[in-house]
């Protein structure tokens, strides 16, 4: 278990090959609270040399006793994976509101609702079945097997950082791989806390090692090892074409889920109550610091004043404050950098001419690093504001006329991670869904994810699926095996 050795500071180690160990080079760096904006851990600055330990030790973990596991016994693992993890859940919420400021109430029901996606990637992980496929030659028997990549290295952002991280592990696990993970140096605490609760819980050493680290190259290092099979990201766009530019460098497999700029298609007959509800869980839940953000509104111009007169009120009864006071229902923006990016989004915007029905700065009342939720109209779709990923509490609206207008609104967009249709028509609904050019499509909803539901973008929202049956897909090989039966020869020269 991770030590407070300091009176003051928590003290985070790497987890490599089973055990809690300094970095390499002894250094360590702070870990701050974006609330107390104090630093509340010292955490293992792990370098390259660290990554190859770490590299290393999952591969002999992949080679050892995990390896040699079928299914069914990886399904138990994982089972008491799950159960680690629930009895810890508590725990390790609170770690992740230390790191990101994300309020309690989020992070435990998210901690709380991991122990599923183990459940239900354990009871897939005896069912990796191969084909048997009928023979066009009669003389050989044929099927395929499904095997494990081997290394996974993943490498999550801060804003979730154990639920991204389980969106790989689980059915990497199922598939019988082992990984290294590189947590956000925004957020590593909670990684660490969790590879030890789960090889307590018996999940072998080695099959998963945590190697946290300051600087880039830690990342870089990962994401670039020829020792390991794929890499699986999570994180801005622009860093995940470095990470999938450094894999194909070794033609690894690579996963990318990466930003967004999602939209809210509201049409006139929606319930506008609902959807000025649905808006602010899409927007100011979290913060607005998810991927699937819904900071897009696309807005019928009969129902945009209303909508916005009813979305304003809501965001302006938001409880900004502490993230683990049961009440408070948005907190600080999880550090410095990620606030002044977005304090620079709202000066675009105002340059731009843009107004604010509400918000549009940072909030006094609060100090620190919060940020007002803020509702932006008066713009057009070659805004900014409406265009770019902005990642923080902040709600663009723009208006159309008809359904077309809508759709080519909601698709003039790189990205493609998500979005949602607002209205009663159910013609219309699907209709739309079908249209919509994104991965996950709400219909009068936002903000929902399963483990049994796949994920992830069109476009520049990124490369593959996690969760579902499909997610398997990306953590195994298919191997084609050819069976002679005749036991006679045939013309060396002739293929097949
Ligand atoms: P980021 O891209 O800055 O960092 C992500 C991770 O990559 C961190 O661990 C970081 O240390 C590491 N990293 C940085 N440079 C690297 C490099 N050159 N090589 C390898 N690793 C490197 O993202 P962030 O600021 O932590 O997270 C915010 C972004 O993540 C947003 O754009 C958001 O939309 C995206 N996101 C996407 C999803 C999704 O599922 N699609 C979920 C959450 C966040």
């Amino acid at each position: 278990m991770t030590s407070a050795t300091s009176t003051e500071l928590e003290n985070f180690g790497l987890f490599i090959g089973g055990k809690t160990v300094d970095a390499l080079s002894g250094k360590t760096f702070e870990s701050q609270n974006p609330y107390t904006g104090k630093p509340w851990a010292r955490i293992a600055d792990g370098s390259p040399e660290d990554v190859d330990h770490a590299v290393a030790a999952a591969r002999a973990a992949f080679e050892g006793e995990w390896g040699q596991m079928g299914g069914f016994e990886r399904a138990a693992v994982m089972r008491r994976c799950a159960e680690g993890i629930a009895a810890n859940a508590e725990r390790l919420a609170r770690l992740e509101v230390n790191d990101s400021g994300k309020l309690l109430r989020e992070m435990l029901g998210q901690l709380k609702a991991l122990p599923q996606w183990y459940y239900y990637f354990s009871g897939l992980a005896d069912k990796i079945e191969g084909r048997t496929v009928p023979p066009v030659n009669a003389n050989y028997f044929a099927y395929t097997r499904r095997e494990p990549l081997g290394v996974v290295g993943a490498i999550t952002p801060w804003n979730s950082p154990l639920l991204l991280l389980t969106f790989k592990l689980a059915p990497l696990l199922a598939a019988g791989n082992t990984c290294v993970v590189k947590p956000s140096e925004h957020s590593p605490a909670s990684t660490v806390a969790f590879a030890e609760v789960l090889f307590e819980a018996g999940l072998p050493a080695g099959v998963l090692n945590v190697v946290t680290g300051w600087d880039r190259s830690t990342g870089e290092s990962l994401a670039s090892h020829t020792g390991v099979d794929k890499v699986a990201f999570t994180g801005s766009t622009a860093t995940g074409i470095k990470v999938a530019q450094a894999a194909a460098a070794n033609v690894n497999r690579v996963t990318l889920e990466l930003g967004g700029k999602s939209p809210q298609i509201v049409f006139p007959d929606a319930d506008l109550d609902a959807a000025a509800n649905g808006l602010v869980a899409g927007v100011f839940a979290a913060t607005g610091q998810t991927c699937m953000a819904g900071s897009r509104l696309i807005v019928h111009a009969d129902v945009h004043d209303a909508l916005i007169e009813k979305v304003v009120a809501r965001a302006s009864s938001i409880k900004l404050g502490d993230p683990t006071a049961a009440e408070t229902e948005m907190g600080p923006v999880a550090n410095r950098p990620q606030y002044e990016k977005v304090l620079g989004y709202l000066k675009g915007a105002r340059e731009e001419g843009a107004t604010f029905a509400y918000g549009g700065e940072a909030d006094a009342e609060q100090g620190g690093l919060f940020v007002k939720p803020t509702v932006v109209t008066n713009v057009t779709p070659e805004n900014t504001i409406v265009r770019e990923e902005v990642f923080g509490p902040v709600l663009a609206a723009v208006t159309f006329t008809s359904e077309e207008e809508a759709l080519k609104m909601a698709n003039d967009t790189p990205y493609g991670l998500a979005g949602a249709v607002w209205t009663k028509d159910v013609h219309r609904a699907h209709r739309v869904a079908a249209k919509l050019r994104a991965g996950t499509v709400w219909i009068n909803a936002y903000r929902v994810v399963a483990p049994n539901m796949p994920f992830g973008g069109f476009g520049s929202s990124g490369l593959g699926r996690e969760n579902g049956i499909e997610a398997l897909n990306e953590y195994t090989e298919t191997k084609s095996v050819f069976v002679e039966l005749s036991g006679g020869t045939r013309d060396p020269f002739q293929l097949g």
